[in-house]
């Protein structure tokens, strides 16, 4: 991801953000910052960027053309650069709403204050051009030209926009797939889940005459588990009880997917994982989104109940791209309202034991790291768009199976959360390697709490086999996948 930052300061952005995490992310290349100088842009001969406000009233204001002409040459090396890193991509990509289909936020007291969501949606942008004021800040009509997003970082006012366009870049960085190179170190954090963080406690035991709570020196991780999701539930209450109320809604809405588990299991994750935007749930059925993958996902008592909660509740502007129905009478649904054709039927493998499998101790199986990428793109190009199959790989969580040290085979976790990506050259098939992949990756997941799934389409039933054999459950129902072309 790309960052452009326009600014009368770009010293105190390139410092700012140069250093510790992003400083390596930049290292790494998963990351650019730009920081571009506005002043370089002026046709002023004394380099002079602002003037006095019409109408009067205290201090200067930045001039429109230094600001509208920067944005200029910043658009124009973004054009430039995304046709030559993808000369495949149709030029008119970044053609858009502003002329320019690119997310320009203007920093600034008086926009929607910023939130971990709106990071996460920001991370997805490939370029982001970031507006830092100055001064009383910037001439209202170069603002309605080139700006798409107001954003504010809080209640009070700065004298410049560095500050806050440096932690909005810190939020959105460590979202990007590589900078923390696990997306599951990412998972477990404040907010994520509508909970702050449990308190946490380092060396020595003993500090101040202050102990360590026993249970932390305890080595019993389901107990510390326990009382972690206390912590956080109780100073969620105390601290934050906006955010506990949200949370209280998602487990009353888990309590009811819950009744058929083997069916809603992807729908029950994408709510434990807190990646779901909820925009419905009640006792005839749930809508929500998952942030991540933007996948939308519908259950409902009834074709009539479905119309109701698709049609009332699911926000206008959303154009779903993915959309998995969990029962067949919500299918044509989907036509109606979005032309949604022809989805594929699936069956869900749940592992609901909470034991891990006995790993296969003949087959080496480890993540893999960048200098693996093109062999799994290659070798698995049947399973997805290329594209997709990158932002997986990049996410950190495909995994290969290794004998003598050659690659065997590959597995990894769909955006959405099932596990997927399961493939084994033609060379090492019949060996259990499928077995071993699948063992280690249910492994992973429950070692982060998660629930571990797969999706089945009903056409290719033979991965059954492994499934039931590995020990998942399979549902007797069906879901529905559809893609919008
Ligand atoms: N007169 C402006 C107003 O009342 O909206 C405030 C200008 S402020 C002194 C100068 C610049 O700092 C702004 O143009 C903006 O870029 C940045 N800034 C100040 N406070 C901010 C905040 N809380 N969030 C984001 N940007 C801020």
């Amino acid at each position: 991801m790309r960052f452009h930052v326009m600014t009368l300061f770009p010293e105190m952005v390139e410092q700012g953000i140069g250093t510790s995490i992003t400083g390596k992310a930049i290292g790494q290349g998963t990351i650019e910052v730009h920081a571009v100088n506005i002043r370089d842009y002026t046709e002023d001969r004394h380099k002079k960027v602002d003037d006095y406000p019409y109408g009067g009233g205290a201090g200067m204001l930045m001039q429109a053309q230094p600001v509208y002409d920067c944005f200029q040459a910043v658009k124009q090396g973004i054009v430039e650069q995304r046709q030559n890193g993808a000369r495949d991509r149709k030029e008119n990509e970044i053609e858009g709403q502003t002329g320019s289909g690119l997310r320009v936020v203007y920093m600034t007291p008086q926009g929607r204050t910023f939130t971990q969501q709106m990071a996460e949606e920001f991370s997805r942008e490939e370029d982001l051009v970031i507006l830092c004021g100055h001064y009383e800040g910037i001439d209202e009509r170069v603002l309605e030209e080139i700006v798409t997003d107001y954003v504010s970082i809080g209640d009070f006012v700065l004298t410049g926009g560095e500050l806050p366009a440096m932690v909005m870049i810190d939020a959105v960085s460590r979202l990007v797939p590589g900078v923390l190179h696990n997306e599951l170190s990412a998972e477990v954090e404040s907010f994520h889940k509508h909970l702050l963080e449990f308190p946490q406690y380092s060396r020595p035991e003993n500090w101040h005459g202050k102990e360590v709570p026993k249970v932390l020196l305890s080595g019993n991780h389901k107990m510390i588990e326990e009382w972690r999701l206390e912590q956080s539930v109780e100073r969620t209450k105390e601290r934050r009880p906006d955010l506990y109320r949200k949370y209280e809604r998602l487990i009353k809405c888990v309590d009811w997917l819950w009744k058929d588990k083997l069916l809603h299991m992807d729908m029950i994750e994408v709510i434990r994982r807190g990646q779901a935007e909820l925009f419905y749930s009640g006792k005839d059925g749930v809508l929500l989104r998952d942030k991540k993958s933007q996948v939308c996902f519908l259950t409902a008592v009834s074709e009539e109940a479905g119309r109701k909660i698709l049609t009332e509740y699911m926000p206008k502007q959303i154009k779903p791209e993915f959309f998995v129905v969990h029962q067949e009478y919500l299918c044509p649904l989907l036509e109606e309202v979005y032309g949604m054709q022809s989805g594929c039927a699936c069956y869900q493998a749940v592992y609901t034991r909470n034991v891990t499998l006995r790993a296969d101790k003949s087959v080496e199986i480890r993540p893999l790291l960048d200098d693996r990428m093109e062999e799994f793109l290659n070798s698995c190009e049947s399973l997805g768009e290329r594209a997709y199959l990158e932002e997986r790989f990049k996410s950190g969580t495909v995994c290969g199976a290794f004998i003598k040290g050659e690659i065997a085979g590959f597995i990894g976790i769909h955006a959405q959360g099932s596990m997927g990506l399961l493939f084994v050259k033609e060379a090492f098939r019949r060996r259990g390697i499928a077995s071993a992949l699948e063992t280690e990756m249910i492994n992973r997941m429950l070692a982060l709490g998660w629930l571990p799934y797969a999706q089945i389409s009903i056409e290719n039933s033979e991965p059954l086999a492994l499934q039931k054999k590995l020990g998942l459950r399979i549902s007797d129902k069906r879901l529905y996948w559809y893609q919008n072309k």
